[in-house]
């Protein structure tokens, strides 16, 4: 992402849509219009007239005929012509406006810059933005004006108006559903209009109903001395419930007293049972967590944040366990207390329970999370809810990014570096960072990106501006980083020591439960190993519609064993043979989480071993409880991917292995340098955020890498010093500007055909200025059956209009073969 880019004013978009009518014009509406059910989409454009005495603007909410019903719907643009193929005679009239303002200032103006910048269609990106059938459950409601009403003026009314009229005086508070008076009043719309333009009525969406909340059992003590008249079992009850303050969740009561059975105590009045929200609990038992003293470069840190100008973003620099998030704490407070609110995003789900709890502890009830794995349901509630403009804080992942909150007071991207924060496969291919800034710009407030590994791209921006570069350069009460101890590998093989552990990772490990500590081994791949090759003759076992090898997934011992695609999903049993020369010799080759799970049991059968994954943290609710085992004490070691490198906050973790680092090292892509650094020193990071010292050992088979000796002395700089040397020297970002165009089909031709002719295009076109690389095929050049190629086009100045310049080449792609562009990509392979 270049973010010098993002720094263009974006107040006014060089947009080519109008924002408000003049004339007849005819104007697309997205409506609410349930697709046939073979379709995923929910949500489609039509095309309507203005009639002339109806002020239509962008963003607000319609109403419109389709087939005999009235349906809602969402101004998106003006056309000064009808589309192809529509005649005039088919297009009716919008029927009304609905509610005006009921998005965010200027939110319609940030999707359209997206669209333009990422070159897609403006409803493209609608659809991330947006909740899937936000318009069906939203109601039109009319509500009576009483004092705008000069006294007798109604008998100059229309019938219609009249008898509308009068069936709102005769309502209490003068409401009724628009629904209810089209049920009650022949041509109720006409008459509905004309009270609006007479100002005697308004016409509103149905307020939000409170968030479909999730309610668990909780189990609260009503005494608060020890009757006599307890059995033993009951007075353990009572103790644990007393101890934890009083209140706790059924379930964890029930696990920690090792019973279910508290009727008896319920009959006696001593406790009560009963349904509550699961966010406002928490916060009420999790004793509401007070501000801390902050250090003098936190505070610095602070007062730094206070000043920041609407629309500036700035670098919070520290590393892990240096108090970020208090930072970030205590700079929203006084947002919410001016009434206005914040916006959190975090990389991933299976973060944000910790940081989430963090964020309840010190706001309360006023703290929603929003991501894509809520469901319809309550993705749909948290927006109406946002909508109403409480203050409040919004924890999300990137697409949260578009939470239409009317207030936003703060943007904070923690782990900005992170990748997450880019969609990459989809489209638009936006970067939630590069949204943030023009987010910020549009709404006046600022944006904070915090790391421990800033990306290149905020680190050269905040080099070029210093007060907007903060620092947090040591550990909170000066906890020392942990120490980094580097293994080569090969050397242990030379030794003899063919196990997965070395022998001194077999040494931290085997001290661990005596010393009641806990430990996270950290390995790069999932699944049980990565590939299967055959010992006599070579051959890897591939996927037939991919080109790329299966892997060896192991459930249980006597289960089958079975070899699945992790790019189509493609599985099969896996062969007693070789396929291609019968040989029985068939190994696994590579070490994925379930493996080390396995060795660990086998060689450790003291350590008790959990393993988080994507496998195994599916389920929406998983992460949390997972994690909430481990830092119970159920475990002793975590074993994980990726997902476990961030936010973890644990005490008693004082051990962190990396399995084998060398698979993070060696990748075809540009940023693999950079994205391997960042992963292992927030894994190193994981260690000794208690008060005992921390102990990181890398196992690798090259030691000597750059990489690996700068996460060894905490080297960031350096690191970045030399990779910023390179970059340049290739024109790579953040000095030059990438844009991917990719390209698949099922007929392999076609497809490079269509990647031929688009380039020469971009040659004759715009060759002067690109360089053009390519077309050559992805990396994996096929997946499920789809052929692949890119072209990669590198520019060293600024990024005109992407949309405008590229789009006209989709003419070139033949049928059947589809093209996207990915401008700004993270990823080439
Ligand atoms: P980061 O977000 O940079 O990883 P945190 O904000 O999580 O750092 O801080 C690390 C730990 O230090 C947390 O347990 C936090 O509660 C504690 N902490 C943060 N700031 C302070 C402070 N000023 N005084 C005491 N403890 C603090
Ligand atoms: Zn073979
Ligand atoms: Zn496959």
């Amino acid at each position: 992402m270049l973010d010098r880019h993002a720094t263009l004013t974006v107040g006014e978009p060089r947009t080519p849509y109008q924002l408000t009518t003049t004339g007849q014009l005819w104007l697309e509406v997205l409506v609410d219009r349930p697709y046939p059910r073979d379709s995923q989409e929910d949500q489609q454009i039509l095309t309507y007239s203005v009639p002339s005495d109806l002020t239509v603007e962008i963003g607000d909410i319609l109403s419109v005929p389709f087939g005999s019903q009235v349906i809602g719907g969402i101004a998106l643009r003006f056309l000064e012509n009808l589309p192809a193929g529509l005649e005039e005679s088919q297009i009716r009239p919008v029927e009304d406006v609905i509610a005006q303002g009921f998005f965010p200032d200027n939110y319609w103006q940030l999707l359209t810059k997206i669209a333009q910048y990422y070159a897609t269609d403006l409803i493209t990106v609608v659809r991330v933005a947006l909740p899937p059938g936000l318009l069906r459950s939203s109601q039109r409601r009319i509500r009576l004006k009483p004092e705008a009403i000069p006294p007798g003026a109604e008998v100059f009314c229309t019938p219609f108006s009249r008898q509308i009229l009068s069936l709102l005086k005769n309502q209490k508070e003068g409401d009724y559903s628009a629904k209810y008076l089209q049920e009650k009043v022949k041509n109720a719309n006409y008459g509905i209009r004309d009270l609006v333009k007479r100002g005697w009525v308004e016409s509103y969406l149905e307020a939000p109903k409170s968030p479909n909340i999730k309610l668990k059992k909780a189990i609260t003590l009503l005494i608060t001395d020890f009757p006599t008249d307890l059995t033993e079992n009951q007075r353990k009850i009572v103790e644990i419930l007393r101890h934890q303050g009083g209140e706790m969740w059924l379930p964890e009561l029930a696990q920690l007293a090792g019973t279910k059975h508290f009727k008896p105590l319920i009959d006696k009045g001593y406790v009560v049972i009963e349904d509550r929200e699961f966010l406002r609990l928490s916060s009420a038992i999790m004793s509401r967590d007070q501000p801390k003293t902050l250090t003098s470069s936190q505070k610095q840190a602070l007062e730094a944040i206070q000043t920041l100008k609407g629309g500036e973003s700035t670098l919070l620099h520290g590393v892990t366990g240096s108090g970020k998030t208090e930072v970030y704490l205590q700079a929203i407070a006084p947002i919410l207390a001016a009434g206005k609110s914040a916006l959190v995003l975090v990389p991933e789900i299976g973060l944000t329970p910790q940081l989430t709890d963090r964020f309840v502890a010190r706001f309360g009830d006023r703290v929603y999370v929003y991501h894509s794995a809520l469901s319809e349901g309550e993705r749909y509630d948290t927006w109406r809810q946002m909508l109403t403009g409480t203050p409040q804080v919004i924890i999300g992942t990137r697409s949260a990014i578009f939470a239409p909150l009317p207030h936003l007071g703060m943007i904070i991207l923690d782990e900005e570096h992170d990748s997450s924060f880019k969609q990459s496969q989809l489209l638009p291919t936006y970067h939630a960072r590069t949204v943030a800034k023009w987010r910020s710009q549009l709404n006046h407030c600022p944006v904070i990106l915090g790391s421990a590994t800033p990306s290149l791209e905020t680190w050269l921006e905040s080099q070029a501006n210093p007060p907007l570069y903060l620092s947090l350069p040591d550990r909170i009460q000066n906890r020392p980083l942990p120490q980094v101890e580097i293994v080569d590998m090969r050397r242990e093989l030379q030794r003899g020591n063919r196990s997965l552990f070395s022998q001194s990772l077999r040494s931290a490990l085997e001290t661990l439960r005596d010393k009641g500590e806990q430990a996270i081994l950290f390995v790069s791949r999932r699944g049980h190993s990565t590939f299967v090759s055959c010992r006599s003759c070579g051959y890897v076992l591939e996927c037939p519609h991919c080109d790329v090898s299966l892997s060896y997934h192991h459930t249980e011992p006597g289960a089958q064993e079975l070899l699945r695609c992790h790019y189509c999903n493609y599985g099969r049993i896996h062969p007693k043979q070789c396929p291609e020369c019968g040989s029985p010799y068939l190994k696994f080759f590579g070490t994925g989480t379930q493996r080390v799970t396995q060795e660990l049991s086998k060689e450790f059968p003291d350590l008790r071993c959990l393993r988080f994954d994507s496998d195994t943290t599916r389920n929406k609710n998983a992460p949390r409880e997972l994690l909430k085992l481990f830092t119970d004490g159920e475990f002793d070691v975590l074993v994980g991917t990726q997902m476990l490198t961030k936010g973890l906050d644990i005490d008693r973790v004082t051990l962190v292995g990396v399995m084998a680092a060398d698979g993070l090292l060696y990748h075809s892509d540009y940023r693999a340098s950079e994205r391997a650094f960042q992963t292992l020193t927030q894994v190193a990071g994981r260690a000794g955020r208690g008060d005992t010292e921390g102990k990181v050992i890398i196992q690798t088979y090259t030691p000597e890498h750059p990489v690996i000796r700068a996460v060894q002395t905490h080297d960031y700089e350096g690191f970045v010093e030399t990779e910023l040397m390179q970059r340049e020297g290739l024109n790579y970002p953040p000095y030059g500007s990438l844009v991917l165009i990719r390209f698949s089909g099922l007929d392999g031709e076609a497809v490079q055909k269509s990647a031929e002719n688009v380039a020469e295009e971009c040659v004759n076109n715009f060759g002067s200025d690109w360089d053009i690389l390519g077309p050559a095929p992805a990396t994996i050049m096929r997946v499920a059956n789809r052929y692949r190629w890119q072209i990669l086009l590198k520019l060293s100045g600024e990024k005109a209009d992407i949309g405008r310049l590229f789009l006209p080449l989709k003419s070139l792609v033949l049928p059947k073969v589809s093209m996207a562009i990915d401008v700004d990509p993270l990823t080439i392979e």
